[in-house]
């Protein structure tokens, strides 16, 4: 068995974690470079009302293509700023960017819209991640309340009780809060009651087996529920298939997103669904 084990082999083979550290060191001076020059890009994914199918939110995906490495995935994007030093003055220009993107929709009249921004663990941690939003609003003269931060429920957040402290902070500046990938961590339901989150995502690992696995419908089920228990809007993602949209709305799911309803686009094809939003529906207030 041992020769087919994936993570026995790379213990085994000194080489090759020498050429995964050496290729590390070269993405994070890259990286850099990157940072400083506006190379890096943000594509969007709306998320939609899956009742009516009106855009509420667009999530802001990091994409980098190197001209010397090429394509390069925005999980080892922020696992090389990790580990580089680099994970702060990323997060920094991702929630720019983001934000002063959606400022423009707003201004295109597009003023109900909101951007879901990724916020890494480390980030979050550190307790830097209230001034950045702070100086970022205030920069973009966006509201508080268009700005959704996203946070991975598969981390230690929970351990200290400083993460609530930071959490509470942020919710207090009026920016909403939603756990990602829910389901796939280890949040007890204790946990999920005390920590000031507004949002659940329900991981997509869910959502591909629920037509198909009766107890992933069952927990996609009592995860509903629960939300609704806690006044948290759920949004679901990875939707690939009709009979996963039609299911998830008959268990009461608010939110949708999915290759299904939209793939990640750049801004200049987002302005196209926008206006097609705005043709359909007169947003309210
Ligand atoms: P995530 O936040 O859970 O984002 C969802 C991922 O699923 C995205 O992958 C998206 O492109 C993909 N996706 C969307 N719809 C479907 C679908 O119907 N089927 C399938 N199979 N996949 C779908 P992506 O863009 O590769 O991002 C991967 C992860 O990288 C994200 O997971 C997020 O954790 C992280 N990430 C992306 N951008 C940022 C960022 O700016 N900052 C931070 N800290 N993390 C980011
Ligand atoms: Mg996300
Ligand atoms: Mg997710
Ligand atoms: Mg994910």
């Amino acid at each position: 068995y041992a020769k087919h084990d994936p993570k026995f082999a790379s213990r085994l083979f000194e080489p090759g974690m020498d050429e995964r550290r050496l290729r590390s060191q070269k993405l994070a001076v890259a990286l850099q470079l990157a940072i400083e020059n506006d190379e890096l890009n943000l594509v969007y994914q709306p998320i939609f009302r899956l009742d009516g199918g009106h855009i509420e939110s667009l999530e802001a995906l990091l994409r980098w293509h190197s001209a010397e490495h090429g394509h390069i995935s925005p999980l080892e994007i922020i696992a090389v700023a990790e580990h580089h030093g680099l994970a702060h003055q990323l997060n920094q220009w991702v929630l720019l960017s983001a934000c002063r993107q959606l400022k423009h929709w707003h201004q295109q009249g597009h003023g109900w819209l909101k951007v879901n921004v990724n916020i890494s663990p480390e980030i979050f941690m550190s307790g830097e991640l209230g001034s950045t939003v702070k100086t970022v609003l205030q920069r973009t003269g966006l509201p508080a309340s268009a700005l959704v931060l996203e946070i991975t429920e598969d981390t230690s957040l929970w351990d200290t009780a400083g993460s609530i402290d930071n959490l509470a902070r942020l919710r207090q500046l009026g920016v909403e809060i939603a756990l990602d990938d829910f389901g796939t961590g280890y949040s007890s339901f204790s946990h999920l009651r005390q920590l000031p989150v507004n949002k659940l995502k329900i991981d997509k690992s869910f959502v591909s087996d629920l037509t198909t696995d009766s107890r992933a419908a069952d927990l996609v089920h009592t995860i509903i529920r629960l939300a609704e228990s806690l006044d948290m809007e759920v949004t679901a993602e990875g939707i690939e298939l009709p009979e996963q949209q039609q299911h998830l709305q008959r268990l009461g799911c608010q939110l949708g997103q999915g290759y299904l309803l939209a793939r990640p686009l750049p801004a200049s094809q987002v302005a196209d669904w926008l206006q097609q939003d705005l043709q359909r529906y007169t947003p309210a207030g």
